[in-house]
Order: structure tokens, then sequence, then C-alpha cells
């Protein structure tokens, strides 16, 4: 934690030295002493403090000063550190003027200068100005702060992001006061929002998620131009496969669009992965994953949406949006599923506003007293309705078919029929989302029976079902009809293997029909959508790099 401030403001170099020098000599050990010459660096310094989470005890002003006199300062002071206790400086002359000004704005003090000896004079007042201060004191935030409107897509993307990165943040919207002194502080209006504030005190006014990502210390820039391995994608297997890359001594980056974790990211709690008997979170098994990587010697890049791909020669190059481009001997896509949107009137302009895909942890406790609707009869979708239920009012899970039974695992199953908020609504779909700004109703039709109804409900989680994003791989790399990438004997038809394959070998078990490109995971065609296969085939893409570096 770092020392709260007292702040002295006087024009006059000798009388603020003097100040200064017998404030530090009483409290320097347990305060910053900060000196100010005119009212306008002394309220730069309250901006920069604020910025940067810190904490202010106390204002000592000097009543005259040429531009801002004491008292003016002490009121804008007030807006930004309300908390702080205030004393105005005054010579004997000014005595009644600031006695008057003093009935006019909330000072707690006034001192005569000169406060010789300042053991009478001096110290008692900041005693108890100190003494005041510490029983409503400020509370110091080190941790970045984010200013946004709630029921908005842009802060709540903003916020999910840093979730989902497992970055800590600090959440104040633009009605709360502490939220319109950050914003007066960087010197902005609510129209500046989202608004980020770094832990050392930048302010960036609704940052783009690459400004974001290096504000907060996630690496966007690859360091080399050339690699021996390039992974596509920080899921579990991406990352599975960052690990043994590094470990075994491949030059290995990671490249994540988003935030390393992908799906098990955003699980809140896995049960089934192997050597967790008592289950894992997916922001847990992520941040261990991350740092493991990290600490074998991967490179994580997040932000980086890889485009396109190609083989130049015995290069494999991914190129990104802005058109730069990464080079690797070898390339391992990760690249997952991402859930289907749902179609329905209305879904897509409340998204962000009480419609989310899949659990968005940030809003759990923005759900306490309302009703909330899970789309979707899968695990993902049982984890979700265990977890809200500890936040909202009522879930309901909204699932088209007869029974959880053929899509659900029985111990979730089970789980969620001991939990009274939750309830399931079957054969029904989700076929309108209404609201004002935010979700307030959805429609809901029941296939049995055939009919509709709208009920009230203030958030919605969606999880139907997922489709690998890959058409980015052009005409490159053979996918099946619904996009998911095929490998190793897949790729073979009637003994023969694929056309332009040059090599006198058949593709390698999770090689693509480009010799060196492979593929792990969900986005394989055929692969089972687990966390554990997609961690293993992450490690045995690996494998066959190093046979495929053989063989060059
Ligand atoms: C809520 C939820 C709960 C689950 N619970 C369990 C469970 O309990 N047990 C279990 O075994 N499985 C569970 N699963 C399934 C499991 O999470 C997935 O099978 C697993 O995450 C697949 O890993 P992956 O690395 O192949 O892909 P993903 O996890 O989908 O990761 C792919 C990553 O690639 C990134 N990416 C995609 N395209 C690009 C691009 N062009 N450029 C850069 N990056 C890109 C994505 O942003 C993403 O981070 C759950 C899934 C969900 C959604």
């Amino acid at each position: 934690m770092s020392r709260p401030a007292i702040l002295t403001v006087d024009d006059d170099p000798a009388v603020s030295r003097a100040v200064a020098r017998d404030l530090r000599r009483k409290y320097g050990e347990h305060f910053q002493i900060v000196r100010a010459s005119s009212g306008d660096e002394g309220l730069a310094a309250l901006r920069e403090l604020k910025l940067r989470g810190g904490r202010v005890a106390v204002l000592l002003a000097d009543y005259r000063m040429p531009q801002m006199s004491g008292i003016e300062f002490l009121e804008q002071a007030m807006d930004l550190f309300p908390n702080a206790r205030r004393a105005l400086l005054t010579a004997y002359a000014d005595t009644d003027a600031a006695i008057q000004a003093i009935n006019v704005v909330d000072v707690d003090h006034y001192l005569l200068k000169p406060w010789d000896p300042p053991e009478e004079k001096l110290y008692p007042v900041v005693d108890a100005l100190l003494e005041a201060w510490k029983a409503v004191p400020d509370r110091e935030v080190s941790e970045i702060k984010v200013v946004g409107h709630r029921l908005s897509a842009p802060s709540w993307k903003l916020r999910d992001f840093l979730a989902a990165n497992l970055v800590p943040y600090r959440w104040f919207t633009v009605d709360d006061p502490e939220g319109q002194r950050l914003l007066d502080a960087a010197g902005v209006g609510p129209e500046a929002v989202p608004l980020i504030v770094t832990a050392d005190g930048r302010p960036l006014a609704a940052p783009s998620k690459a400004e974001l990502a290096a504000a907060v210390g996630l690496s966007t820039e690859a360091s080399q131009d050339f690699y021996d391995l390039v992974i596509v994608g920080g899921g579990p297997a991406g990352l599975g496969a960052a690990v043994y890359g590094a470990s075994e001594g491949l030059r290995t980056v990671l490249l994540e669009r988003r935030a390393t974790g992908g799906q098990a990211g955003q699980s809140s709690r896995i049960e089934n992965y192997l050597g967790f008997p008592d289950g894992v979170s997916g922001s847990q098994l992520t941040e261990r994953a991350r740092r493991q990587a990290g600490r074998l010697g991967a490179e994580m890049l997040t932000t980086r949406d890889v485009t396109a791909i190609e083989a130049r020669g015995s290069a494999r190059v991914v190129r990104f949006g802005d058109g730069s481009e990464i080079s690797a001997h070898t390339v391992i896509l990760a690249t997952g599923v991402s859930y289907r949107p749902l179609q329905c009137p209305g879904a897509s302009d409340l998204t962000g506003r009480g419609v989310y895909y899949g659990s968005a942890v940030t809003e759990a406790s923005a759900c306490k007293d309302s009703d909330v609707y899970i789309v979707g009869g899968a695990n993902s979708a049982g984890q979700a309705a265990v977890f809200f239920s500890q936040y909202a009012r009522s879930v309901t899970l909204v699932i088209r078919g007869e029974s959880l039974e053929r899509s659900m695992s029985y111990y979730l199953i089970q789980q969620l029929a001991a939990i009274e908020n939750v309830s399931v609504r079957t054969c029904t779909e989700v076929v309108g989302a209404h609201g004002d700004g935010r979700l307030e109703e959805l429609t809901l039709h029941c296939s049995n029976g055939n009919t509709s109804d709208r009920v009230e409900a203030g958030f919605l989680f969606v999880f139907i079902g997922a489709e690998p994003r890959t058409d980015w791989l052009g005409d490159t790399v053979a996918r099946d009809p619904r996009g998911f990438v095929y490998t190793g004997t897949d790729l073979m038809l009637d003994g023969k293997r694929p056309a332009g394959w040059d090599r006198d070998r058949d593709p390698f078990h999770l090689e693509t029909n480009v010799p060196g490109i492979f593929a792990a995971g969900d986005v394989r065609a055929n692969s089972v959508k687990r966390v554990a296969s997609a961690v293993g085939e992450g490690a045995m893409a690996v494998t066959l790099v190093h046979r495929y570096l053989e063989g060059q």
C-alpha cells in the first residue's frame, strides 16, 4: 500500500518549503508530503493521485494566492477527494476574510502564519485533521479502474476482455461519484467511456482491444520474425501445444484473438479434468497453463486475430487483419469453436445488454434478484445454471429436447435437480428478446402444445452449440462441410493422398492437407470435444511437428 498524501499549496517558495519540511519531520514516515506552488499545480497533483488510485488525507492551502485563492483550490480539490480534511493558511491581516470564506466552503481549520513553534501551532491542528480523516478514510485502489455505463455493450466488452484475460480491475459506473471523479481527473466527460485508468494512473478513453491489452501488460507484438512453431488459438489445445513446444526447445509463439483459455476459460467448474479431484475453474486452469507456458519460454500474444494462412516455400506464414505477418517452419491450428448466435428478433440488438454468449461471469453480481434464462442443454449450460443459481432469484434452463438426459452429464443433472431456484423448460425455444435499452422480457415457444408466452427476464445466457470459424483458411486448408479441419487419415480418399500433397509419406495423424500445418482440439474434424483431449492433441501435435522437422 502506498502512503496517503498530505498536500500543501503555497505560492511563496520559502513558506512552501518550510511547511513541507515541518510536515515531513513529523508525518513523513507514514504520509507522503506533496508540495505545490499554485492552485493549478496542486489540482494537477491531485488528479494524478486520483488516477493512480492514491489517497489524500489532508490539504493545506495558502489563503492568498495570485491565480487561484486557497478557498477556490480547496473547493475544487473537494470534488476529487471529498474525504480529505482541509485547512487554510492565512496571514494575520487576512483572518477576517478567511473566516468569512470558511463559512462559505467546508474548511475544517485555519492556521495563522507563522506557525512557529510547529509543536504548538501546526502539529495539533494537523493531528486533529488526520484523526478526522482516519474516521472516514479513502480507500486505495491499486488495480486498474474502469468507468463505464452499466448497460452498454462497449463497456461490457471491455470488462469481459479484462475478466477473460484474468486482469483484476475495479468497476465504476458513470453515475457513481467516484466514477465521476475519475472522469474529472482524466479531464474527459461521460461521452468518453468506457474509460480505463491503468494501475500507474494512465487514462485511456474507449481503447481498442489491442491498446487495452498493451496497457494492462499483455503482449501483442511478436519479438521475432521467424519461429519454429506458430500456434493459432490459446484454448487448452493451443496452451497444451505451447507448453510442450517451448519445453522441447522449439521457438514457439501462440497467437490468441481474445483471451487465452478459450472455451474452457469460460467454464465455472470443470469436474472431469484429470488430476483435479475437486474440480477446477476454467480461469484457474487457464492461469496455471498460461504461467507454465510462459515459464517454459513460449511467447503469447493476445488480441491477434489471424485472418489468413499460406505456404510460402518451406515457410508457413500467418497474416493478421492489419496485413502484418509471422512466419514459421510449422503451424498448429487450435482455433476451437465459437457459440452459434441465437437467431431470433431482438437477440442481436440486446447482446451485451442482458443477452450474453457463454457465462459472462462479470455479470454474476448484477444478476442478484433477477430471473435468469439459459438456452442450451449441454454441460456448459448446466454448469452456468449451477453458477448463476448462487446469485439470481431464479434460473430457467430452456431446451428444445424433451429432457436433459441425452445432452448433459448425469452428475450435472443430479446437481441441478437439488438446487431449489433452478427449473428446466423442455420442448421450448426462445423466439424473441424484448426490452428498451436492455433485456426485459423473452418470448418462449413451446412445441409441445404449440403455445407461446412472454416472461420477465433480466438476463439470457446463450449456450446453443458451437461452430468452427475457419473461413479465413480459404482454399489452403481442407475442411468438412461444417468447417472442421480434416487431418491424417480423414484426408485419404480411397487410399489416395490429398490433392497437391508433395511428400512421399502419408499425412501425419494431426497434419492437414498442407505439410507442416497441423490441427488440434475442437477445430479438428471428428475430434472429441473435451478439455483433456484438446490438451492431449496439443501435446501430440508437437511430437508430430518434431517428426515433420526431422524429415525436412
Ligand atoms: C462453458 C463450457 C464448459 C465446458 N466444460 C467442460 C468440462 O467440464 N469438461 C470438458 O472436458 N470440456 C468442457 N468444455 C469443452 C472444452 O472447453 C473444449 O472442448 C475445449 O476448450 C476445446 O479446446 P480448444 O483449445 O480446442 O478450443 P477452444 O477452447 O475453443 O479455444 C480456441 C481459441 O482459439 C482462439 N481463436 C479462434 N480463432 C482464432 C483466430 N483466427 N486467431 C486467433 N485466435 C483464434 C479463440 O479465441 C479461443 O481462445 C466446456 C466448454 C464450455 C464452453
